[in-house]
């Protein structure tokens, strides 16, 4: 019936299997294969989106160009295949009810009782669909967040049931990622939590066509078999993901094992073109071999779950890339740092940057290394609050205002150079208020960013809420502070730079969500190659 073609992925056994990886890497086999393909994700929890979330629970917050505040595994999506994704990419269950109880408030549904099956399974088929409905894509991959068996998960794999018998044969695919554990004791490799994770779909009335496993040695050939057999595979769909060194490899490990042209032909599709993986490999091959290693300082208050700055991380891995260099991050709780001990802890530092966060914790610990990078001529980049910190720290430091802060920290402050936006001052709710998504920035001639960018117009990504305060726009320029790049529309400050500085930098906005493998962005490429610079002065 539908031109667009569907896969689907669901987990089993446990959670943090690496779906996200998987569905991206088959993606991007695909779209070398010359299809059009665009992933999205479905998850069960019931807040509408990750927006209000701690970091601590499921990692970075992504946010896409048109402003939606994402799943983390989009921006695996699009750092993977290069191409944006949108509102309709991220699905969560509170924006799935959402919407039913509005119609039932509207009273759409005309006093008929409001379940489960069919209002919600319905609401979740119509979003899977809705991506498809563009008529941009020959393939939607659609990742099912969680792990089969868990009560949340229950609507979607139900609505996965009905689509695959709806659309039939040949036109729908499920694979059904698991782990096979290796047992060191007895030196085997353990089948029996993927017999039973298959069960459990087969009971929820899904035979998956396509069997994932993840393992940290390669598997046998009988492993294989075995499994093609209690699980109702063909052989050549049991696919092995073993433990690679670098995301990035999984794709050319799943071009080996054959992913994509299993996927093809189980969905009728030909199998055409041998992808051309050359620019990818040449970038893994980078990644494997650099020529020099950096030592960076990520400074942030949410430092012990590294997912929390997941687009940051994989951005300096492209960054990195591009200069031929691996780029050693060392993660610094900001709570940690002040005045007394910075020296210290920063001293085998070539470059640091300071994160984006929320609130007024660690906050004083960002200024003191703004601090240190200032005075010592050390590579700085400052993403949205960390951009917020470095004014303040101007403020202080140089132009003399010792109580300068944020109204976000401090709302009494006398000198408040970070200030909450107009439009946000009548907001009252938290969720999705914020300024977010894609907003216009020029660039300064004179300006380092302009030179990275290669160009005036820019448009990059949003989330925040305070801005710099344009009352004080005389005062930081007269002490040597450069305006480098300014949204048209509302005068909002967006780039500032030190042009008395070797490289400070610091961004309203939010590069790390736009960086690409075969994209890395201008100001991480450019950055990382002050701080290779930085590291040769300091050699000699
Ligand atoms: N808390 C700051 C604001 O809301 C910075 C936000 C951020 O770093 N993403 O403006």
């Amino acid at each position: 019936m539908a031109d667009t073609k569907y896969v689907f992925v669901t987990g089993g056994v446990t959670s943090s299997l690496g779906k996200g990886i998987i569905s991206a890497s088959l993606a991007k086999l695909l779209q070398s294969r010359g299809y059009s393909v665009t992933i999205q994700k479905l998850d069960p929890y019931i807040n509408v989106d990750p927006g209000t979330l701690n970091p601590y629970e499921h990692g970075e917050c992504y946010v896409t160009i048109d402003g939606a505040e994402t799943d983390l595994d989009l921006g695996h999506y699009e750092r993977f295949l290069n191409v944006t994704t949108s509102q309709a990419n991220n699905v969560t269950t509170g924006k799935v009810y959402q919407t039913v109880i509005e119609k039932e408030r509207r009273g759409d549904y005309l006093g008929k009782t409001v379940q489960v099956i069919p209002h919600i399974t319905d609401e979740i088929k119509r979003r899977i669909k809705l991506l498809a409905s563009s008529k941009k894509f020959d393939i939607v991959i659609t990742e099912i967040g969680g792990t089969v068996g868990d009560i949340e998960s229950l609507p979607y794999i139900e609505s996965v049931r009905q689509l695959r018998w709806e659309m039939g044969q040949g036109n729908c695919v499920v694979i059904h990622l698991t782990l096979v554990p290796y047992l060191s004791a007895t030196g085997e490799q353990k089948t029996k939590p993927t017999q039973h994770s298959v069960k459990a779909l087969l009971e929820a009335g899904i035979q998956p066509d396509v069997l994932v496993l993840r393992t940290e040695k390669s598997i046998s050939s009988d492993i294989r078999k075995k499994v093609a057999l209690f699980c109702n595979v063909e052989e050549k769909a049991v696919i092995e993901s073993v433990n690679v060194s670098t995301i990035y490899e999984v794709p050319l490990k799943m071009l080996e094992e054959g992913l994509d042209q299993v996927v093809l032909q189980k969905l009728n599709l030909p199998v055409k073109n041998k992808p051309d993986m050359s620019e990818w490999e040449n970038f893994v091959h980078k990644l494997n071999f650099p020529k020099r290693k950096v030592n960076i300082a990520l400074v942030g208050k949410y430092v012990e779950l590294h997912d929390s700055y997941k687009s940051i991380h994989e951005s300096f891995i492209h960054g990195g890339a591009a200069n031929d260099c691996s780029v050693n991050i060392g993660y610094f709780n900001s709570e940690n740092i002040s005045d007394k001990n910075v020296d210290e802890l920063m001293k085998d530092i070539d470059g640091i940057l300071i994160a984006p966060g929320f609130g007024s914790r660690g906050v004083e610990g960002k200024i003191s290394t703004v601090k240190y990078a200032r005075i010592n001529n050390v590579p700085f980049f400052g993403i949205c609050l960390g951009m917020q910190c470095a004014v303040i720290e101007f403020a202080r430091n140089v132009i003399g205002y010792e109580d300068a802060h944020s109204t976000e920290m401090d709302s009494d402050t006398k000198h408040p150079v970070i200030d909450l936006m107009e439009e946000q001052k009548s907001i009252t709710e938290k969720g999705g208020t914020m300024r977010l998504g894609g907003y216009r920035c020029i660039l300064s001639p004179d300006s380092l960013s302009y030179k990275a960018y290669g160009k005036k117009e820019i448009i990059e990504r949003h989330r925040h809420r305070y801005e710099f305060n344009n009352t004080y726009l005389e005062e930081f320029k007269q002490h040597g502070m450069l305006m480098a790049g300014i949204n048209p529309e509302s005068d909002l400050v967006e780039i500032i730079e030190l042009p008395s500085h070797r490289w400070f930098v610091g961004v309203q906005f939010h590069p790390e969500y736009s960086s690409t493998v075969m994209n890395p962005h201008p100001l991480f490429v450019s950055f990382i190659r002050a701080c290779i610079e930085f590291a040769d002065f300091k050699r000699g």
